[in-house]
């Protein structure tokens, strides 16, 4: 999990940033809302002033730090990639780099330029002449007391500064830049993770009519594998060729299927009982829906979800029996195997 902080001066379109980041995947923790519901709930008014003031009586009492604190415990509950914004003390920063994988990000503007946004933006907070604006900016810059608000010195330790005093373009460009050097770590989920071993099990089926593959977990551990392919001992279609029978459907429609293998399901399932391993509630992430054959045995194993890559072409069978077993079946993709 990779968490950026953001700093900056007051109109220089942090905001901007935020968004530009939210659309790339990130999630957005904002210690504005965060000392919003801390002010609210000392029944005070939401403006800049009781903002500051709140967060400077917080600070010195639990550490200049509580906003960082509070949103990377929120985060690191969710775990995907963050945006925690806006940081404004020194001990946040140190706080964040000492217990995350942390990139502070820095957006500031010409003081001119930025006094003509907040104008525009006209918001209850910001509602101040030009001279109170530098004199704000001038107080938020100076605090000596690590526990307070330390713009200027938090906007120093930033890992990247980008000037937002052209137009929106120019700040895109300068966004894109930075994301493209970002220590981004993208970690599978546990269902992303078993499906790709899935697919690296079905590599070695050995009949090319349906290249399967089977993971059964259980605790977020693999129990067995399995894959398509005939018996121990027996030839195998790849090299042998297929051995192919004639099934007569409902609909009078004669179809070919290949009869030399165990389904990568029943090889896992096999595997089981051959090292005695109980499947009692686990999880069985396979190639496509189980054939009938095989969800019958799934379900007499007592396994209790089933992820499939895709559907197959006729799944509709085992899809109401897991129904009616009370077997949760999950897909990734709703597109259907034809073969
Ligand atoms: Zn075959
Ligand atoms: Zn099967």
């Amino acid at each position: 999990m990779l968490v950026v902080g953001i700093t900056g001066t007051l109109g220089a379109g942090k905001g901007t940033v935020v968004e530009i980041l939210k659309e790339k995947g990130f999630v957005h923790y904002s210690a504005r809302d965060y000392l919003r519901k801390r002010v609210e709930a000392l029944g005070l008014k939401a403006d800049r002033d009781s903002f500051t003031a709140v967060a400077n009586a917080i600070r010195e009492k639990e550490g200049g730090d509580f906003i960082a604190k509070g949103l990377l415990e929120i985060a690191k509950k969710d775990g995907r990639n963050c945006i925690i914004e806006s940081i404004r003390n020194v001990k946040e920063v140190e706080f964040l780099r000492k217990n995350c994988n942390f990139i502070l990000l820095c957006i500031d503007a010409d003081i001119k330029i930025r006094y003509q946004r907040i104008v525009l933006r006209n918001s209850e907070t910001d509602k101040v002449s030009f001279r109170t604006f530098v004199e704000n900016e001038q107080r938020e810059f100076s605090s000596s007391d690590t526990n307070k608000q330390n713009l200027g010195l938090v906007m120093q330790m930033a890992d990247y500064t980008l000037d937002n005093g052209k137009d929106i373009e120019f700040l895109h460009s300068q966004v894109e830049d930075v994301y493209n050097k970002l220590p981004i770590t993208t970690r599978p989920s546990w269902d992303e993770y078993f499906l790709d071993v899935v697919k690296t099990v079905a590599k070695r089926a050995t009949c090319n009519r349906g290249r399967s593959g089977c993971v059964i977990v259980k605790d977020k551990q693999i129990l067995v594998t399995g894959y398509v392919g005939s018996p121990t001992g027996l030839p195998h279609c790849d090299d042998v060729g297929h051995l192919f029978k004639n099934v007569v459907n409902d609909n009078g429609e004669i179809s070919t299927h290949c009869v030399r293998t165990v389904h990568a399901e029943q090889n896992a399932i096999c595997q089981a009982a051959k090292k005695g391993i109980a499947l009692q509630g686990a999880t069985l992430y396979c190639t496509m829906t189980p054939c009938r054959t095989c969800a019958m045995m799934i379900i007499n194993c007592g396994i209790q979800r089933v992820v499939c890559l895709n559907k197959y072409h006729s799944g509709q069978e085992s899809e109401e029996m897991f129904q009616q077993a009370g077997i949760v079946l999950d897909f990734v993709s709703k597109d259907v195997l034809q073969y």
